[in-house]
């Protein structure tokens, strides 16, 4: 007999039909006269439950189904009796795939802790929790190409593997097959990358945006959406070595399009969630966060506050709280402050302008002022930064200087300034973490608790 989804289960026109279903069992209990199996196969936060009549299974047939085991039941769907279900499975044939030890097996009670079930990465996917945040990862995901497939942005992929050391978003992993243990040197006492795979240092990617900019300014909108790696050694709630992010790049842009292509994707992207993983998002809203449902409806139907960095710091300074890091202008803003503005003060999402240009990137479009750059930072509340982008310099002139200012290498920059060279135009972009993203929609609080295999400093398990 086909296989039913036990997400498809749950069809009216089902009732009173023989079905077939395969999963893992959550919980077996009852008596001597009739047993109950909540059974999960990963395609809903929902189980099934199986009925077993005593009169019809042996208790030694029974016996092996213990949490976690893999059966393939079939039987008749019927009306349930029980309360909060709608339908369960009278078994009448019971095949038992794989059986799993009680002695041996982790995930046997309910309600172990995440700390818990970080140790057990490579199992936690078939726990409540997990399952319904991987589901919404994964709507999400197909939620981001939507909106861009949607708005005639074309998905770029750009290089995992690069040789430009010069975005200076974090510090970066060397990819290398020298020997570690006998490098090459030249004269100079310094390693001899003629010798390596590329024939020069290479490192894994901080950002997709320098080669996104390269798109952008031939096919007009493009988007990156891979995987980022930064070995920042900080062992901070919202930080991966390895991450997933989003970048948009779109000529013709400036600082307010890219405003306002930030706040329609991320609200689109809040909704798409809403509407397509209702039951996992309120599965993980009665578990860990009673306002969360609350606080994304919210996001959705307010506009986001917009504000220059210099307004900000203002605001913060003459708020009179006591920060752990000291706010005046020029100085970075720490999650404490962003989510000041964010939580405290406005109470709704901020768009934040205009930072001082020494705590930006090279590529940022100067302004008039001389000190400030067309940054935008969305700041969110929980989270803090949750996207960083701004309008770029177009003017090959003005970014080369700026190149010189910082002693940024020239020779690695020449591709990165031919778009300024051939056919410059404005254009602007920026990047949400898509762990970021997912931490806001399902309420976690640990970034390590949002993608299914995290690697953070001494952890890189499998
Ligand atoms: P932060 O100040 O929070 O470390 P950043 O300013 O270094 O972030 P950007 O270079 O602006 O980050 O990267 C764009 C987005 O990528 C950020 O807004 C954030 O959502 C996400 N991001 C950056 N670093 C990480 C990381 N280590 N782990 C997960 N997401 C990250
Ligand atoms: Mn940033």
């Amino acid at each position: 007999m086909e296989r039913t989804k036990i997400s498809e289960i749950w069809n009216p026109e089902l009732i009173g039909k023989d079905v077939c279903v395969k999963g893992w069992v959550r919980t077996r209990r009852g008596n001597k006269h009739v047993q109950f199996v909540a059974l999960n196969d990963g395609s809903t936060i929902k189980n099934i439950q199986i009925v077993f009549d005593m009169e019809k299974f042996t208790e030694d047939q029974l016996k092996p189904i213990t949490t976690g085991a893999s059966l393939h039941v079939e039987g008749k769907l019927v009306e349930s009796q029980g309360k909060g279900q709608t339908a369960e499975i009278q078994a009448e044939t019971l095949e038992i795939y794989g059986t799993a030890d009680v002695n041996d097996y982790p995930l046997q009670k309910k309600g172990h802790t995440l700390e818990f079930l970080r140790e057990k990465a490579h199992l936690r996917p078939r726990t409540n929790t997990f399952g319904a945040v991987l589901r919404i990862r994964h709507t999400l995901a197909f939620a981001i190409h939507k909106f861009f497939n949607d708005h005639g942005f074309f998905y770029l992929n750009t290089p995992l593997i690069t040789s430009s050391d010069c975005e200076g978003a974090g510090a970066m992993f060397q990819v290398t097959t020298l020997d570690l243990n006998n490098v090459p040197k030249g004269e100079d006492g310094k390693v001899d990358y003629s010798q390596d795979f590329f024939g020069k240092p290479a490192s894994l990617t901080v950002s997709g945006q320098l080669e996104g900019e390269l798109g952008a300014t031939a096919l007009g909108a493009i988007y990156t959406f891979g995987p980022t790696f930064r070995a920042e050694n900080s062992n901070t709630p919202r930080h991966l070595a390895e991450f997933w992010m989003i970048e948009p790049e779109v000529a013709f842009n400036d600082i307010n399009d890219n405003m306002q292509l930030a706040e329609d994707f991320i609200k689109y992207c809040i909704n798409y969630a809403l509407e397509n993983a209702a039951d996992d998002i309120e599965f993980l809203a009665k578990m860990y966060d009673e306002e969360l449902v609350d606080r994304l409806k919210s996001v959705v139907s307010h506009e986001f506050v917009r504000l220059t960095y210099t307004e900000g710091v203002k605001i913060l300074e003459e708020s009179g709280h006591k920060f752990e890091f000291p706010v005046y202008w020029g100085a970075d803003l720490q999650s404490e402050h962003e989510r000041f503005l964010v939580e405290e003060h406005f109470k709704r999402p901020v768009i934040l302008t205009d930072y001082p240009k020494e705590i930006k990137a090279f590529y940022m479009k100067q302004n008039d002022d001389g000190k400030t750059v067309r940054a935008m930072d969305v700041l969110f509340p929980k989270i803090g930064e949750i996207i960083g982008g701004s309008e770029r310099e177009e003017s090959y002139d003005k970014l080369l200087a700026r190149i010189d200012e910082l002693g940024i290498p020239m020779k690695d920059m020449w591709w990165y300034l031919d778009t300024r060279r051939f056919g410059t135009v404005p254009h602007s972009g920026f990047g949400l973490g898509f762990e970021r993203l997912l931490l806001f929609v399902t309420g976690m609080t640990n970034i390590r608790d949002v993608i299914p295999f995290p690697r953070t400093p001494n952890n890189c398990e499998f």
